[in-house]
């Protein structure tokens, strides 16, 4: 039995398991994938305080070491279900094991909208990004191509436009779907072009490296390609949080309804992360989200919470 299971070792995870070790809980961290996160995907991290410039790899490899020399415990699963009895909870995993606590910090966090371009998952830290004000730099004074046409790919393109020389952005309909204003202040912009009806075939690349796109014209079929040193994909995220909507509320599009308490609406219950509903998915507000759940779950099991 451990006073506290967390599901996902990333940064909000690992933050969750090193407050709570450092309370003397036992805990117990289930990662379906790889420790990290999303940040290991990042060539290059230098908006973390008190770090200037590391690598996305070596960022985790720091957090899982500290954790580890607290004797975290650790199993690569992926948690499928929470059940609720009395106050216990029995955490199921696809491989087919059960662990029970008197806590979960769901800390599950989100998948970036994929194209479904053959190649992309290579190119992810090699050309290929999601986040502009994490990687923008890498193209300062160079072209970037953002894909999609709602607010989130024009808040990318607007803020690369003030470093690149150039951004094109890609939207596969006829019009943004983003706010009119977002989109006249980009398009207000002397270096931004926007290619409308155009989706993306295929990547150019060199060596490792992505080099440029072919485009195709969904209405003429008509294709192109264009010179680009960086591609930021702005479709949409996915959180996967359904198969615990049993605890813990989900809004409209899938993230935990919490409050800045990380608490959900079954006591015993927290979330923390990209997985909740929150307005900045960045690495410092997941690593505070992981600090304060697992206080509230420590205050919870030392009888001072819910
Ligand atoms: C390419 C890229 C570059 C970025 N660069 C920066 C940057 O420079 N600076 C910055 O501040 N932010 C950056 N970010 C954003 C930052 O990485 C995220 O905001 C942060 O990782 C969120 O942490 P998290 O722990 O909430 O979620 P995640 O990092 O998504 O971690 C969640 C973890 O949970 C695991 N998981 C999910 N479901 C389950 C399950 N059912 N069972 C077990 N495990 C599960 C996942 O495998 C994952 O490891 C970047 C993101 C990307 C994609």
């Amino acid at each position: 039995m451990y006073d506290i299971i967390i599901i996902g070792g990333g940064p909000a995870g690992v933050t969750a398991a090193l407050y709570s070790l450092r309370a003397n809980k036992k805990i117990l961290i289930l990662e379906k994938d790889s420790f990290g996160g999303q940040i290991t995907y990042s060539p290059l991290v230098e908006n973390y305080p008190g770090t200037l410039r590391m690598s996305g790899d070596e960022f985790a490899d720091r957090m899982l070491d500290q954790i580890t020399a607290l004797g975290a415990e650790f199993e690569l699963e992926t948690a499928v279900s929470i059940s609720p009895e009395k106050d216990i909870f029995t955490v199921k995993t696809e491989e087919g094991c059960s662990y029970s606590s008197r806590c979960v910090i769901i800390a599950a966090g989100v998948e970036h909208r994929m194209l479904g371009v053959p190649g992309e998952y290579e190119l992810v830290g090699n050309g290929l990004s999601f986040c502009a004000v994490c990687d923008g730099t890498l193209y300062k004074d160079k072209t970037a191509a953002v894909v999609g046409g709602g607010n989130s790919a024009l808040q990318e393109a607007i803020l690369l436009s003030e470093l690149c020389r150039g951004v094109i952005v890609v939207q596969n309909l006829d019009y943004f779907t983003g706010e009119k204003r977002l989109a006249d202040k980009l398009m207000n912009k002397p270096n931004v072009k926007a290619v409308f009806g155009t989706v993306v075939k295929s990547f150019l690349k060199n060596g490792e490296e992505l080099s440029g796109l072919r485009l195709v014209n969904e209405a003429t079929g008509e294709e192109s390609e264009i010179a680009v040193d960086g591609l930021f994909v702005a479709i949409g995220l996915l959180p996967k949080n359904s198969c615990f909507s049993n605890v813990a509320e989900l809004d409209g599009a899938g993230y935990f309804l919490s409050g800045e308490n990380c608490r959900t609406r079954t006591p015993g219950i927290f979330c923390a992360g990209d997985c909740r509903v929150k307005s900045v998915r960045q690495l410092t507000t997941a690593v505070g989200d992981g600090a304060t759940a697992a206080l509230a779950a420590c205050d919870y099991l030392d009888g001072f919470g819910d």
